[in-house]
């Protein structure tokens, strides 16, 4: 079973502010499993422990039931990909390739299929000999990748390898990513700052902010269900709303925003929609797209249900309108569907959020 395992694990560098603060997490045998979070969240820290580069202050790391918290990189069994592929540029593809086998003192002809069945994985066979400054960016990932599974490593690392690669190509590539590690079938753990990305790869994905873990899920339920506000704002574009709980009904909660208007939203068991009791401070996240614009119909104030904002510009692109509204203090984002009739800027709208897509999240 090559499945990973963090337990408590807890990283200080120095001085006394965590970079990783007792994440605990289980990446499943065969998954592919990203590590996503801002610049300086503590994704690299988390991957350079599982690799062994560095240690943890405290928790422990196991692949399986083989606790590896103090085992050295190279006795961890672990294949490596950086961003910047640190392939040998004098080389050429079978050189790069064939490196970890050397050091394993794997025997010539075992090398010689390992590397070729290596490099129709990851979709290069016919590139044996080439140099790899004849190579494109994409190929010379592929390279790096392939570099990694040749020695069938238990657990496939992978940090941040398409950001030297620009936009179309990153994309491709992810694909292909995707695609060898399905074909391959060894337990990847990938570490990005691009939600996109992480969403179009990945079976699971971690969410983390300032070292610590804010979700743990599938693509969908992290966008459909964030746990925080944090992931909320982080995944997809939401309207982040804080209030208080107000009432607590069978199957809908009313919050009392900061702003003075009710909202509702259903209580959906096993979320913190499910928890929380009449006072409690919460946050609402409303996704641009479960936004309903009505002209208002009171000089002031807006109806449970609805809040009040002005519009400040509306954009027009293409399949739909996305509008750009002033609440209080805070910004808020409709998209609509095109339509001739687009409220004015500077005009006062009432905003009716599809209740059964309002999410309650920790503020
Ligand atoms: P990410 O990969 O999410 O960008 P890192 O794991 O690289 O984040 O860094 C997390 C935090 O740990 C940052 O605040 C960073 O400055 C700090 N950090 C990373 N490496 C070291 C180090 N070798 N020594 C001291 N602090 C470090």
């Amino acid at each position: 079973m090559n499945s990973v395992d963090l337990e408590n694990i807890t990283k200080v560098y120095g001085g006394t502010t965590p970079s990783v603060d007792d994440i605990s997490l289980t990446v499943g045998d065969g998954e592919f499993f990203t590590l996503l979070g801002p610049s300086g969240c503590g994704k690299s820290t988390t991957l350079r422990m599982i690799a062994g580069f560095i240690s943890p202050t405290s928790g422990t790391i196991r692949f399986g039931d083989r606790d590896v918290t103090k085992l050295p990189p190279h006795k961890r069994d672990t294949g490596m990909v950086f961003q910047n592929y640190a392939l040998f540029p004098h080389m050429d593809v079978t050189g790069n390739v064939v490196y970890g086998l050397s050091m394993r003192h794997v025997g010539k002809e075992e090398k010689r299929t390992r590397v070729a069945k290596a490099l129709e994985i990851v979709g290069l066979d016919g590139y044996a000999d080439r140099r790899i400054d004849q190579l494109s960016g994409g190929q010379q990932q592929r390279v790096a990748l392939a570099r990694a599974l040749v020695i069938e490593p238990s657990v496939l690392l992978l940090d941040e390898p398409l950001s030297n690669l620009d936009a179309k190509l990153r994309e491709e590539t992810r694909a292909q990513i995707r695609q060898i590690q399905q074909r391959a079938g060894t337990t990847s753990v990938y570490v990005t700052h691009d939600q996109s990305e992480a969403m179009a790869m990945s079976d699971r994905i971690a969410v983390m902010s300032a070292g610590t873990l804010h979700q743990v899920g599938a693509p969908r339920e992290i966008y459909r269900r964030p746990a925080t506000s944090f992931v909320a704002r982080f995944i997809g574009r939401s309207n982040v709303l804080e209030g208080v709980v107000e009432g607590v009904e069978s199957r809908r909660l009313a919050v009392r925003l900061d702003g003075g208007e009710a909202l509702f939203a259903p209580i959906v068991a096993d979320t913190l929609s499910s928890q929380v009791v009449k006072g409690d401070r919460v946050a609402l996240s409303l996704r641009p797209e479960t936004l309903r614009i009505d002209p208002v119909e009171e000089t002031t104030g807006a109806p449970v249900g609805a809040i009040r904002a002005t519009v400040r510009m509306s954009e027009f692109t293409g399949s739909s309108c996305v509008i750009w509204l002033r609440y209080g203090e805070q910004d808020l984002l409709a998209t609509i569907p095109d339509t001739d009739d687009l409220p004015r800027d500077g005009e006062d709208v009432l905003l009716r959020p599809d209740t059964g897509r309002t999410w309650v999240v920790a503020p």
